[in-house]
């Protein structure tokens, strides 16, 4: 039988079609739900109005927010290492990256419990005979909806400060990867977080996304996944007048100039686009290296590719995992014949690996493309799969106009020793995060937002609790005599 949903404080069987979490290693079913069906979606909102409007949760102080959200950072620590192997099971990364991502989700708790109970209202120059206040209340009920690909970050990073910021919260995780979200729910309400105050909803994102965006009383939308998805979103938000939070695809590029630390560089370029298998929105999946180290830079890179460990996501070891899917693959699989239908030559990789058990489960070797250029189907899509296509560039101006070329604006790695160069580049590059000397560096502490086609509105950092909540100005009236207009 189905395991049971969290559905506005009861965990439940959902109405709604089964959604099964399958082990991309090999095939395996890690765990079945009973998904949402829209009336659970009904049910969940309707709970979620009411403990979001119950003075228990809504005036609590912050300092007491702030404790639960400490107590669900220790309680993820507690079971940091159960909670780690789930997210394994839910979508086959390799387990020192999702031990990884768990120890990150609880840092996101304790470092949005601390921006709740260390954020201050602000009283504002007054022009009168009053005192004047900028304030900020709750959005209400956030809807939040979570990509496959990092689920207890993901999840984590919208349900720490929509729960900070005094809302509650549907949780809607991928369809690939439900048990994470539902454990988080669990940890939530076991912390002490008031029953109703998270639902956690798993189902298809054309039936029960939609239903949790569209439904009246669900005031905010905050949405990982891919662009397309994101622009529908967006349009069924704007007829609501909803807030929304879109982190949408990329094709972000990585830029290796004459003067890099060339073992640097390799290693960074590797991290940056065969970590995850590939399946990062922050992915280096465009890399531009100087014309002059073009050839030694790509046979380096493509020698410490072939070294890569690739396999089994329960050893420590493993660098690479599969994919998520056999569809995925296949996609995967699509982009690389087309890339040597454009005339793109295959430097490493470009197949299934063999042997050691690869066969049953979604592996794809680690690809380097060469011989192409920006304007082909591979450096313009985001393939979300563990493929590079090398690129060489003449100059700063050439660089930046290739670089730029791109609908998406997520993220750019950049490898020089001229730390003035690095600026001048770096502020020229449309994107929402750049690196320099490093790749795929994350804090809590600091904003995360795309540019483009790669979204709007920021996570993370102290603003990302702001950007749950709705601001509100008061004026207090410090007249001795009434207003005089009315005289
Ligand atoms: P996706 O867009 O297919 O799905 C994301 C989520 O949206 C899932 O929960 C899905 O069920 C739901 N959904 C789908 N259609 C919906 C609809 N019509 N209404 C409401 N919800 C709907 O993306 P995916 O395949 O799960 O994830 C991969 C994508 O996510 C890639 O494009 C990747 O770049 C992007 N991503 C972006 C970031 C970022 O921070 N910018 C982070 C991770 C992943």
């Amino acid at each position: 039988m189905a395991d049971p949903i969290l559905i506005g404080g009861d965990w439940k069987a959902g109405q709604g079609d089964v959604v099964t979490s399958i082990y991309p290693a090999d095939g395996s079913v890690s765990g079945e739900v009973a998904g949402a069906s829209p009336d659970d979606v009904n049910a969940a909102v309707a709970a979620a109005v009411k403990a979001q409007a119950d003075p228990g949760w809504r005036d609590m102080l912050p300092h007491m927010r702030a404790a639960l959200l400490y107590r669900v950072a220790d309680i993820i620590q507690e079971r940091h290492e159960a909670l780690a192997q789930l997210q394994r099971r839910d979508n086959g990364k390799p387990i020192m990256e999702t031990r990884a991502l768990v120890a990150s989700a609880a840092g996101t708790f304790r470092y949005f419990g601390a921006a709740c109970e260390t954020a201050e209202d602000e009283v504002t120059p007054s022009r009168g005979p009053y005192l004047s206040m900028s304030t900020w209340e709750p959005a209400g009920v956030v809807a939040a909806i979570t990509p496959w690909n990092s689920p207890v970050a993901s999840d984590a990073q919208k349900l720490a400060p929509a729960l900070a910021a005094g809302n509650a919260v549907i949780l809607k995780p991928a369809g690939h990867t439900p048990l994470v979200a539902l454990e988080l729910g669990r940890i939530c309400l076991e912390a002490g977080i008031p029953p109703g105050i998270v639902s956690v909803l798993p189902g298809a994102g054309s039936v029960i996304g939609n239903a949790i965006i569209q439904h009246p009383d669900v005031r905010m939308v905050s949405f990982t996944g891919g662009t397309t998805t994101g622009k529908a979103i967006a349009h069924m938000a704007a007829d609501k007048l909803m807030p929304t939070i879109l982190e949408l695809g990329g094709k972000s590029p990585t830029i290796v100039f004459d003067d890099a630390e060339i073992d640097h560089a390799v290693n960074g370029v590797i991290f940056g686009i065969f970590s995850s298998a590939g399946q990062s929105c922050i992915a280096g999946s465009r890399l531009f290296v100087d014309r002059a180290i073009y050839d030694d830079f790509l046979e380096a890179l493509v020698a410490k590719t072939r070294t890569l460990r690739v396999g089994d996501p329960e050893d420590d070891r493993t660098q690479m995992g599969p994919q998520i899917s056999a569809a995925h693959r296949e996609s995967i699989e699509a982009y690389v014949a087309r890339a040597d239908s454009e005339g793109g030559k295959v430097l490493v990789g470009g197949a299934r690996p063999s042997g050691n058990g690869f066969e049953q489960g979604f592996y794809y070797a680690p690809t380097v493309i060469d011989g192409l250029t920006n304007a082909s189907t591979v450096a313009q899509e985001e393939i979300f799969g563990p493929v590079v296509v090398a690129l060489p560039f003449d100059g700063e101006d050439d660089l930046i106009a290739q670089a730029n070329d791109s609908v998406y604006g997520l993220a750019c790695g950049l490898w020089t020793r001229d730390y003035r160069r690095a600026w001048r580049v770096g502020r020229r590059i449309q994107s929402g995060t750049m690196w320099v000397n490093t790749y795929k560096q994350f804090s809590i502490s600091t904003p995360f937002a795309g540019w483009k086609d790669s979204g709007w509105g920021a996570e993370k950092g102290r603003l990302g609790l702001r950007n749950y909540m709705r601001q509100k100005s008061f004026y207090w009236g410090l007249n001795d005599t009434p207003i005089p207009w009315a005289d």
